[in-house]
């Protein structure tokens, strides 16, 4: 689950990270009332969306007056932001921030994740602060320093200092930037965390050290323990599909393709969207509807489906262990009919009542296209999402 950088900012500072100050807003009247009540003469307005690269998007400006709050705030307010990771359609910003201005004498980058690998926190930082860190992974790795830290024994402050020296902090700020790593250490360890990032991170020429944007992300499976984290849920940011599939209980993440599918088990699933990229074809979702899922639960699992607009043709992946093929076929059939099923739908079943559920199928007098291997299917669906174009 994903946060707004000003809830961001907000939780970090109850860990003792130092930010500019900012009020949250709604409408472009509360944005100048959020300049005046915040003072000063520079401002900066940034949408608040959950994406990164809203700066080069237009998201982030800079402004001087009251006057250019109003109409900064009026312009982003509304908009349709597209950024490197909203996908071309953008996100529409219902959300701003105002924030005082900062002075950067330099901007740098750190931030934190679960390594699977070594079973750790890494805690990365860079002096290549203010940019896609990506790029910087990519064309310069050697600018990013890394700090691997056991849950057991937190972040060691040595290592923290030494880290800041890497990045080019300073030595008269190198003990505010380690109480800057310390305390987004212990937020990320309090709140379940899956990603800490602050980028930028600056320094502001008196010997200050702020966090100048703050993105994190939680571990959904720990948000029942985390009440005040998911109070913070913003669905208007979330995917349609994906809430409506979450009800019940089934694991849909919406793709850019035309080819629904509908698997039963995670690893299926992903062989299912790979036999279709093979073949040719872009999946339209990922979608498990688990073991133990009902005729009701699969024909839910279809109207979800059927909601995207570029769905060309379905398929339909499963294999019988503890789920029957019969319940599937029982759900495919009564979704079918319940739905006014307009595109082709190609089903691939094996394992237990296998016999049973190709019977009620054939049965059902619905144009379905059946197939016996994986293989075979991906073909058959592939050529009918061509067909339907
Ligand atoms: P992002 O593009 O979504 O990552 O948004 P950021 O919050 O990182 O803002 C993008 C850029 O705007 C930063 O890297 C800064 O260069 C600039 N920026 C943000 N806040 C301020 C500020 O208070 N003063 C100045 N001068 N620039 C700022
Ligand atoms: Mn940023």
């Amino acid at each position: 689950m994903k946060i707004h950088e000003y809830q961001a900012k907000e939780l970090l500072r109850a860990y003792g990270v130092k930010t500019p100050k900012g009020v949250a807003c709604f409408s472009v009247e509360e944005a100048e009332a959020a300049a005046r009540k915040l003072g000063g003469n520079t401002w900066v307005v940034k949408a608040q969306i959950h994406a990164g690269g809203r700066g080069k998007g237009g998201g982030v400006k800079v402004v001087k007056s009251h006057d250019e709050v109003k109409f900064v705030a009026s312009k982003i307010l509304g908009m349709q932001l597209v950024t490197h990771q909203t996908g071309p359609s953008g996100q529409l910003v219902k959300r701003l921030m105002v924030e005082e201005g900062a002075h950067i004498e330099k901007e740098l980058y750190v931030g934190m994740v679960p390594d699977r690998t070594t079973q750790t926190i890494c805690l990365m930082a860079s002096s290549e602060g203010g940019m896609d860190i990506e790029e910087v992974a990519a064309s310069a790795p050697e600018k990013i320093h890394k700090v691997f830290i056991d849950p057991k024994l937190g972040l060691n402050r040595v290592a923290a200092l030494e880290l800041n020296k890497k990045i080019g902090v300073p030595p008269e700020a190198r003990e505010k930037g380690a109480d800057l790593f310390e305390g987004l250490y212990q937020a990320f360890i309090d709140t379940d965390a899956s990603l800490a990032e602050i980028n930028p991170m600056i320094l502001t020429g008196d010997g200050d050290i702020l966090a100048l944007d703050a993105k994190m992300n939680f571990d959904t499976n720990a948000l029942f323990r985390q009440p005040n984290i998911l109070d913070m849920r913003d669905l208007d940011e979330e995917d349609l599909a994906e809430i409506e599939a979450s009800k019940f209980d089934l694991s849909y993440i919406s793709l850019d393709g035309d080819i629904g599918c509908l698997v039963n088990g995670a690893g299926l699933a992903m062989a299912t969207m790979d036999v279709i990229k093979l073949f040719g074809g872009e999946p339209a979702n990922f979608l498990d509807v688990g073991g133990g899922a009902t005729t009701e639960k699969v024909t839910e699992a279809f109207k979800i489906m059927l909601s995207n607009p570029n769905l060309k043709a379905i398929l339909v992946n499963i294999f019988g262990g503890i789920m029957r093929c019969d319940v599937i076929a029982t759900g495919v059939v009564e979704a079918a009919k319940q739905l006014d099923l307009t595109v082709p739908l190609v089903v691939r079943m094996k394992g237990t009542n296998e016999d049973l559920g190709k019977k009620i199928l054939r049965e059902s007098g619905l144009p379905i296209i059946s197939s016996d291997t994986m293989a075979d299917a991906a073909q058959q669906v592939v050529e009918a999402a061509r067909g339907g174009q």
